[in-house]
């Protein structure tokens, strides 16, 4: 039996599911895990890049993100969710990779930078925030995954793990740098090369109609609003409209929610040539039909939101992120004999020092300027 393609997807614990989340990424991951072998990494570490003075909120979120993904239909029993900080191999391969990828190819990938200016993080940010960049192809190739669904804001990081892939697989694999990306497992390659699956939606603008529609920007309308919440910030949306009958942009912020999430394309179609000539059409009403269909969209999700426990979702989480390290050790440990890095040293012996058992390995106790780390 050929193996199912695999997949890695994932999201910051900087808040809640939103409606951009949906349309941009979790459609997709719905349709593929029933036939993919789909991880969904929650990226805790990465959202230290941003919060790092609020550890307890991560974790919140960490549990917020699984629940919102659980109650719009991701199946536990088909898909793996994946705690980011539980699986020390990305780590070291985060490491491993950033040796590949050149400092200024970093800095010049065009979301760090427009993340940089949309969350005003100035000059401040860690060193951490450009890392989490060649932390994500880590993520992507730890689980040496062959589609990665995303939004479009999100193509950048994927192109550099593409790059960083072929580049391993050259100097390590011995792979053709003229091979066709779909080939380098063939030969040789220990990397697949990912592509990026963008959604139907590839860039959801936020209820300020002009950044994307982000968790950290508070801009966003979540899966878990009410339907109150909803049509509120519906209402927000700002078009710079006057009146009934002055003509609008069919392709403003309100009707790429009409698109989105109106399920009748006929009837967008009638409402944009109304909008377009300003026929006696007012904005509100517009809204009123989008704010309903959102609603329709979440209502059921919000109700199985309501019945996941954080204990559920802890049995969860611990039992994929211990089936998840299996995958990305036995990469991790292809990786390393590519580079010639396989001295097959024994974990234990490192993880949880015991000077006993050291004793035991290797004939007498650790010396007193050993390098091996103490009991803790
Ligand atoms: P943050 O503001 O912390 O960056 P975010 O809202 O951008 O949060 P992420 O966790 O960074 O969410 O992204 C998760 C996934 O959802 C990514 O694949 C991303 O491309 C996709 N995505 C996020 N926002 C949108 C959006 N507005 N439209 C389409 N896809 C989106
Ligand atoms: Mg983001």
């Amino acid at each position: 039996m050929t193996p199912r393609p695999r997949i890695l997807t994932g999201d910051t614990p900087t808040g809640r599911l939103h409606v951009g989340h949906y349309v941009g990424s979790l459609e997709n991951r719905l349709r593929l895990q029933r036939d993919h072998d789909c991880y969904v990494l929650v990226a805790n570490v990465h959202a230290f890049t941003t919060r790092a003075e609020h550890p307890a909120d991560i974790r919140r979120d960490t549990f917020e993100l699984v629940r919102d993904s659980l109650a719009a239909g991701i199946d536990p029993d088909r898909a793996t969710f994946v705690v980011q900080s539980e699986i020390p191999a990305i780590a070291e391969l985060t490491f491993l990779l950033a040796m590949l990828i050149p400092y200024a190819r970093v800095m010049r990938n065009p979301t760090l930078k427009d993340e940089i200016r949309s969350k005003r993080l100035g000059e401040h940010y860690s060193f951490g925030f450009p890392l989490y960049a060649v932390g994500q192809c880590a993520d992507i190739l730890a689980f040496r995954a062959h589609l990665v669904p995303v939004g479009e804001d999100q193509a950048a990081h994927i192109e550099m793990t593409r790059e960083v892939a072929r580049r391993f697989n050259h100097l390590y694999g011995g792979v053709p740098s003229t091979t066709h990306d779909e080939d380098h497992e063939r030969a040789g390659g220990v990397l697949p090369i990912p592509k990026a699956l963008i959604g139907r939606v590839a860039r959801l603008p936020g209820i300020d109609g002009v950044e994307k529609m982000s968790k950290s920007r508070g801009n966003a309308i979540y899966l878990s609003d009410s339907s109150e919440e909803i049509r509120k910030k519906v209402a927000r949306l700002h078009t710079g409209r006057q009146s009934v009958t002055e003509p609008g942009d069919p392709d403003n912020a309100l009707f790429q929610y009409a698109r989105a999430f109106l399920p009748d394309p006929e009837r967008v179609r009638e409402l944009a040539d109304r909008y377009a000539r300003g026929d006696n059409i007012g904005d509100a009403a517009i809204k009123h039909e989008v704010a309903a269909a959102i609603d329709a969209l979440v209502a059921p999700m919000r109700a199985r939101r309501a019945a996941i426990t954080d204990a559920q979702v802890l049995e969860i989480v611990r039992e994929h992120t211990r089936r998840a390290n299996a995958v990305a050790d036995e990469t991790l440990r292809r990786v390393k004999q590519a580079m010639r890095l396989d001295f097959d040293v024994p974990r234990d012996v490192f993880v949880g020092c015991n000077p006993a058992r050291v004793e035991d390995r290797f004939g007498s106790s650790p010396q007193p300027h050993s390098v091996l780390p103490r009991e803790r």
